[in-house]
């Protein structure tokens, strides 16, 4: 089936009481049950809901995997993937991954004495040098947030296999719509489903998708035993949402291609980083595992100052100043002083993210009206 026809049909099955269409929201906390131990498969509902059934179905025919689970938020879902490992054990990171992540390894999982050790995913061999006996999981995100940094997922996926090692992606940037990483080798597909799975800025939530059963077993253990499971209504808004992913992320990607080019010829706009450009240095690879290169654009002043950028971020309107990012309506956001203030200045610049360093989540409105918005906020 090709993708704009499983995006609607995915996980989407009359409902046996009535013949909704949609999947409605259970909005219950327990099942009746006919006698003790008789039930039709629902028992109480952190363990199954019919609403969430119908989302995780989707989630699997998404991400082409066998199986998934739904979490209620993205870090939820991260944090039952460490659930999986044991005191002692290591697990090599991308060295700029998604804060939240960096904050659930460094300040919740290394008390309970898991190792995270981050190096630079976009060279592999960078990932080899780091394994040991140790190693039971490596972390990755590709494109990285805000640099756009690409790692080859078949080249780690092979380091993987040969150690014996889980990898995870985090897919939230590209979204299922551009890029499968269980078919690159991955193990575990990770995504923030508040962003372009949801795509309308409405909810938060998260979600694992998997091939193995053994695996899926594990998670779904760690999934009812430790509860972080999104509501109904929730569930309900991301199987909405879902529907329209292939359609939205076409409109994402092209005013994304539009909006860079446009940025990159801006005589008062410095870098403009975007795994589109043929002089990426993630160029290569991004084509050969992405379909597109999708909305996601940073790209820094030549005033490199905090103040200019301020001032830009400041005077859009149709850009609104978040964080987040992956919902319809574009989003503008400053790195240094917003999602990444938290890193000390001169770490922060060393990682090549400067203080003129502006992201833009660009949406799907018209792209003319956009490139107006920026053009007077620039100047
Ligand atoms: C937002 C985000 C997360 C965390 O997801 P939440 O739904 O906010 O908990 C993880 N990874 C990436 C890349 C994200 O953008």
């Amino acid at each position: 089936m090709k993708p704009a026809t499983k995006y609607i049909h995915a996980g989407a099955n009359p409902d046996p009481s009535t013949g909704a269409i949609m999947t409605p929201i259970y909005q219950t906390s327990t099942y009746v049950q006919e006698a003790p131990a008789v039930n039709k498969g629902y028992e109480y509902a952190r363990s199954q809901n019919p609403t969430r059934k119908a989302l995780e179905d989707a989630y699997a025919v998404i991400e082409n995997a066998q199986f998934a689970l739904a979490f209620s938020s993205g870090v939820a879902a991260t944090d039952a993937v460490i659930k999986l490992l044991a005191p002692g054990d290591e697990v090599i990171c991308g060295n700029d991954l998604y804060g939240g992540s960096y904050r659930l390894f460094t300040k919740v999982f290394e008390r309970f004495g898991i190792r995270f050790i981050y190096v630079d995913t976009t060279h592999a061999e960078n990932v080899q040098h780091a394994v040991t006996a140790q190693t039971k999981l490596i972390w990755i995100e590709t494109p990285t947030n805000p640099l756009m940094n690409i790692t080859d997922i078949v080249a780690v996926a092979a380091i993987a296999k040969a150690g014996n090692i889980l990898l995870a992606v985090d897919n939230t940037f590209a979204s299922p719509a551009l890029q499968n990483p269980l078919d690159l080798g991955a193990d575990i597909v990770m995504h923030s489903a508040t962003k372009y799975l949801g795509g309308h800025s409405d909810v938060i939530q998260g979600a694992l998708m998997m091939n193995d059963a053994g695996l899926r077993e594990k998670l779904y253990f760690i999934q009812k035993s430790c509860g972080a499971v999104p509501g109904p209504m929730d569930c309900f808004l991301v199987l909405r949402g879902i529907k329209t992913l292939g359609i939205r992320m076409k409109a994402h990607c092209e005013n994304g291609r539009i909006i860079a080019n446009w940025l990159r010829n801006h005589p008062k706009v410095g870098k403009v980083y975007w795994p589109g450009f043929e002089d990426h240095a993630g160029y290569a690879v991004a084509k050969k595992q992405m379909r597109d290169f999708g909305g996601m654009i940073s790209f820094e002043l030549k005033d490199n100052s905090v103040e200019e950028a301020k001032r830009v971020l400041s005077s859009t309107h149709l850009f609104s100043l978040a964080e987040s990012l992956g919902g319809v309506e574009s989003l503008i956001n400053h790195p240094a002083t917003m999602t990444h203030a938290s890193i000390p200045r001169e770490e922060r610049i060393k990682n090549g993210l400067s203080d003129s360093l502006i992201r833009l989540s660009v949406g799907i409105e018209d792209a003319e009206d956009l490139i107006q918005d920026l053009e007077k906020a620039i100047g």
